[in-house]
């Protein structure tokens, strides 16, 4: 049995949302609250749906004004912000790409999979302790950047391999041409020397390529040459001089490659993570 349950607080047409949802390819077994928010004063009260152990992480990611997906016991919600993002919401496949993007994460939660990402990041912590005190917080949003991109890969590898790579692919395309993705322009000509003046570009630049990454990798497999137009039409929106974050980034690609199908594969992916930051602030 599958069932969306539509919630508007503001922002658009609940018969638009029916046609999307109608059209959207992507089969699955729970029930899902689709609350959809003009913005993030809109549906305040949505946080006491959630039970008292999870409102807090719950509200951390509504304040965060992104879409999201979120499981609290058998409770699954996702929550799309109307204001934000306009281009998706009006382009039908890539609207339909974000919502089989978050209901995968949603359906990732009920098989277990996010909490063994998690249960298997935490000995992993202990790393922390080799880090200096100013790099600590730094490296810390660095690893929740990871997380997310790790739940990524999950969740597009899956729609990929189920076959609904040109929504996803839509999705992501309208979501980098968009202004709103697009910050200014950077250029980091020496990457090591400008972290070492502003450790702060390294969460920036490296929460950018795994946003790169979280598509690029699964699509790579399938569609070469859409893989390489993306990351093109990607780098060109950003302006960025990412060659050698990217180098860094070849250890993620290469445990992608050659190992997401290994059942360690989280471990040796986070492995990875802190590899690549130690060699940043080594
Ligand atoms: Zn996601």
């Amino acid at each position: 049995m599958e069932s969306i349950k539509i919630i508007v607080c503001e922002g658009l047409e609940r018969s638009y949302l029916e046609k999307i949802i109608k059209e959207s390819p992507l089969k699955y077994d729970f029930k899902i609250d689709l609350y959809v928010l003009g913005d993030i004063k809109s549906c305040r009260d949505i946080a006491k749906k959630i039970g008292k152990k999870d409102r807090k992480s719950f509200i951390k990611a509504f304040k965060s004004g992104v879409h999201f997906s979120y499981s609290s016991g058998n409770k699954h919600i996702i929550v799309i912000f109307a204001k934000n993002d306009k281009e998706i919401i009006k382009n039908k496949n890539a609207f339909i790409g974000l919502l089989i993007h978050e209901i995968e994460h949603l359906h990732q939660n009920v098989i277990g999979n996010s909490k063994k990402i998690i249960k298997e990041l935490n000995p992993k912590i202990i790393n922390l302790k080799k880090f200096k005190s100013e790099e600590k917080e730094i490296v810390r949003n660095v690893i929740e950047s990871s997380i997310f991109l790790l739940k990524d890969l999950y969740s597009n590898t899956e729609i990929i391999k189920k076959g609904f790579s040109k929504y996803i692919l839509e999705y992501y395309a309208t979501l980098f041409n968009s202004k709103k993705s697009c910050p200014e322009p950077r250029f980091y000509r020496n990457f090591k020397k400008e972290a070492e003046r502003n450790p702060k570009i390294v969460e920036i630049v490296l929460k950018f390529e795994f946003a790169l990454l979280s598509i690029s990798l699964p699509i790579f497999n399938l569609d070469r040459k859409k893989a390489a137009f993306l990351r093109r039409d990607i780098s060109k929106c950003y302006e960025i001089n990412i060659r050698e974050i990217v180098k860094r980034c070849h250890l993620i690609s290469d445990a992608y490659k050659n190992s997401f199908s290994n059942k360690n594969f989280n471990r040796i992916y986070f492995n990875k993570v802190f590899e690549i930051l130690f060699r940043v602030f080594e």
